[in-house]
């Protein structure tokens, strides 16, 4: 692989690690469950309609197409997550998303205002940035989107690999209760990156979120 931008993060990347060949995504949002009156730190999961990890909760991610980490996280997060892409394929069908107009609504998910420096770790030949999303709506809204676009006639395979979003509690791996009908486990690769930010400090510290003591699940 040759970095085909000029970004500082994606030379950071390729100086660590010139074999990384994709990207993953921790979206974390912190949910307040209002019946309950509890806040969970979470980091929202899509649901996978094909490939190894079919059926399951899984983190937001793909390969790289172009020497860019920073746009493949982007390019996957629009195709697999995003709900005003989700709208955006659906008016516009099968053109690519706007990419390069987009990178302030990138900087305002992976750009943290108290830091200004994107945040990610390596997972072997994998780089996962961590995000940090506002209330977007339901998840049921989101997940909504997601089947609508599933639905629309002549879309490409990778922009319909998905088919409803959940919320993962990083302090337990359990999904939390409540959200869309999904019935499906997180993945083993989900529970993975979840398991390192538990085992390893300096990732928590980028993660930025305080861990409960309480036993977790698995990891
Ligand atoms: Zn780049």
């Amino acid at each position: 692989m040759k970095l085909t931008c000029d970004h500082g993060t994606c030379k950071a990347i390729y100086k660590k690690n010139p074999r990384v060949g994709g990207t993953g995504t921790l979206l974390l949002r912190t949910y307040y469950e209002k019946a309950t009156g509890v806040t969970y730190e979470t980091t929202y999961g899509v649901k996978e309609d094909g490939g190894k990890y079919k059926d399951t909760i899984n983190v937001v991610g793909g390969e790289l197409e172009e020497g860019c980490y920073l746009e493949c996280c982007f390019r996957e997060y629009c195709q697999e997550f995003s709900p005003i892409a989700a709208d955006y394929y659906l008016r516009n069908g099968n053109v690519e998303y706007e990419i390069s107009e987009q990178w302030r609504m990138f900087n305002s998910i992976f750009k943290p205002e108290k830091t200004d420096t994107i945040q990610w770790f390596l997972k072997g030949n994998t780089v996962i940035f961590i995000g940090r999303l506002p209330s977007l709506g339901g998840r049921e809204d989101i997940s909504k989107k997601l089947r609508e676009k599933k639905n629309k006639r002549g879309l490409k395979w990778c922009f319909i690999e998905t088919s409803g979003v959940d919320l993962v509690d990083i302090n337990t791996g359990f999904l939390i209760a409540g959200g869309p009908s999904v019935k499906c486990p997180t993945s083993s690769y989900m529970d993975e990156v979840i398991g390192m930010i538990h085992k390893e400090e300096s990732i928590r510290d980028k993660v930025d979120i305080v861990l409960s003591r309480n036993a977790p699940r698995v990891f």
